[in-house]
């Protein structure tokens, strides 16, 4: 595929108005080819404007048009999933192996979510039929469904390329809502998002739908992401990313005349707690199973798990014995960008000067964007004394907490901010005490995982990458699974309607056949 570097408005591209950069591959700090163009504001009222014009028509696609649009998406990404990670690999160091997955499960969650639009569910359909003679009062006949948001901006994120950047759950879940989208490209991987956007804009056209139901633009500052979240067309925001960036956007959004939603994910340690009896039977393994877990994509994921809590006991020792060999035998690697990899050495620094003891550390760096792997380890009381220990290191670096005593652990499961995921790993003695952690944790985090090491987000129904702040901005949703799509619906009322006024997914015969809830019970009549 031939790159330009080109912006992308609707099915135009568009040079540069505000310069360009190239991309850089982090592990020879060679510029790639060719340069990228950044746009600014001038380019954002474009996108903007066409997403509008967009709207109305996409938003009333029949579900069958919408799904069939997504399945070309899909189909597009597997045409060129070698290619695209390849380039990927280039821009972001990432193994081309690994790349090659996540373009699977890019073009997996365009199927699912056409899937979820054919069913039509995600209309959350209510109807409370006309009571005329209700007494005291009549009812009028009320029929709800949910209704895409508008134009959405997504910024696309920097270490799920695929994804979770371009062609990624966020579009996808958006697209299958009805929202046209205006991609924000993360400057880290700018090629792997041309051919991403170049997909999306065939299979637009391909679909005969509204150019303006895709944009992608790109920037070299905050200009264009503050332009986007701040344009008065735009409804509704999504954001992965750090806790800074985040929190700015959205505080923006918050601060507009016309406040808007947006839904950021940001920063989760992901703790695990090692119960007595587990510990006891099987202490090295757990600390095995965890070291290898949290060196996964160096560090760099959302879910590593980094913070191992154990009360000091039997298989205490083992445990963190088993823990050292991964940890010193892994070579120091490539991180994602030169910025990730400094905020990385500064986080690590602060464990450290928090208190932690580095008990091993990995390959020293050779290449100027490696980390190096680390593993901390520190008292339950300092713990308590230092929640700043209890923040994300975004790397590969892992903090192992030696805790006294049952109360103990509770205070310092209660100390954690909100999480994405927590894991109790337990036998069955541990049960009583995993009763009484329960509820600490389903009050500050969206998943929690019983004995697993390996959690890669499920897309399915039931699936949840959500969790309280500072994990994400609104803990009532996620941004990974098959409800990620309610991010990009809101609900409207129609009452009193006459049969051939009604949305299709309204009407008194169920045209669609879809499951409705009317008074209050699921049906398809
Ligand atoms: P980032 O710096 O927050 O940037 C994410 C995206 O948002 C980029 O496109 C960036 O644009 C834009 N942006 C950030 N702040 C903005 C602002 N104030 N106004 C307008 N646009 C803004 O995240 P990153 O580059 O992916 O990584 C930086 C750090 O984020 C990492 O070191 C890590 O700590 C954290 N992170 C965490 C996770 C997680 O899942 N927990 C995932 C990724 C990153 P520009 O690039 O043009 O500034």
């Amino acid at each position: 595929m031939t790159l330009t570097g080109n912006l992308f408005i609707g099915a135009q591209e568009v040079p540069a108005s505000a310069g360009s950069m190239k991309a850089l591959n982090p592990a020879t700090n060679a510029e790639i080819e060719p340069p990228f163009a950044f746009g600014g504001r001038a380019e954002v009222e474009r996108a903007a404007r066409l997403a509008d014009e967009a709207f109305d028509s996409y938003n009333h696609t029949s579900l069958a048009q919408r799904a069939a649009f997504l399945e070309r998406i899909a189909d597009g990404l597997d045409a060129i999933a070698s290619e695209l990670a390849q380039r990927t690999s280039l821009e972001t160091g990432l193994p081309v192996a690994q790349l090659e997955g996540e373009a699977a499960k890019s073009a997996i969650q365009f199927r699912q979510f056409a899937t979820v639009v054919r069913k039509g569910r995600f209309r959350q359909v209510a109807i409370d039929p006309a009571q005329p003679d209700r007494q005291p009062r009549a009812r009028m006949d009320h029929r709800l469904q949910k209704i895409a948001l508008g134009p959405v901006a997504i910024f696309g994120a920097s270490n799920f390329p695929i994804s979770y950047s371009v062609a990624g759950g966020d579009t996808a879940s958006a697209l299958a809502a009805g929202c046209p989208v205006i991609l924000k490209a993360h400057n880290a991987h700018p090629g792997a998002s041309e051919m991403q956007a170049r997909v999306i804009q065939q299979a637009v056209k391909d679909a005969q739908l509204h150019e303006g139901v895709f944009s992608l633009l790109r920037g070299g500052g905050n200009e264009i992401g503050e332009a986007l979240v701040d344009h008065p067309l735009i409804k509704g925001v999504t954001f992965t990313g750090s806790e800074v960036g985040g929190m700015a956007l959205f505080r923006r959004a918050q601060q507009r005349p016309d406040p808007i939603p947006v839904f950021t994910e940001m920063t989760s340690v992901n703790p695990t707690f090692v119960l007595p009896a587990a510990l006891a039977a099987r202490g090295a393994a757990i600390g095995d199973g965890f070291t290898e877990r949290m060196l996964v994509t160096v560090g760099q994921a959302c879910l590593k798990p980094a913070i191992l809590l154990a009360i000091d006991g039997p298989g205490y020792g083992e445990l963190r014995q088993a823990m050292l060999p991964r940890i010193t035998d892994t070579p120091a690697r490539t991180m994602l960008t030169p910025g990730i990899n400094s905020a990385y050495r500064k986080n690590v620094e602060r464990q450290r000067d928090a208190g932690a003891e580095r008990i091993a550390a990995g390959g020293e760096p050779q290449g100027k964007w490696e980390g190096q792997s680390v593993l901390f380890e520190v008292d339950g009381a300092r713990m308590l004394e230092d929640p700043s220990l209890s923040e994300e290191v975004f790397g590969p670096a892992a903090l192992l907490v030696r805790v006294k005593d049952v109360e103990q652990l509770i205070a310092i499961a209660k100390q954690f901010g909100g999480q994405l995921s927590a894991t109790m790993q337990l036998d069955p003695a541990d049960h009583p005490l995993a009763a009484r952690l329960l509820p600490v944790l389903e009050r500050r985090t969206g998943r929690i995982v019983v004995n697993a090491f390996s959690h890669p987000q499920e897309v399915s129904y039931a699936s949840i990458h959500g969790g309280p702040f500072p994990a994400t901005s609104d803990s009532r949703f996620t941004s990974v699974g098959m409800t990620a799509i309610e991010r990009f619906l809101r609900p409207v009322c129609y009452q009193g309607f006459p049969d051939d006024l009604l949305p299709e997914a309204l009407k008194h015969d169920n045209p669609l056949g879809i499951w409705r809830l009317t008074d209050g019970e699921l049906s398809k009549a």
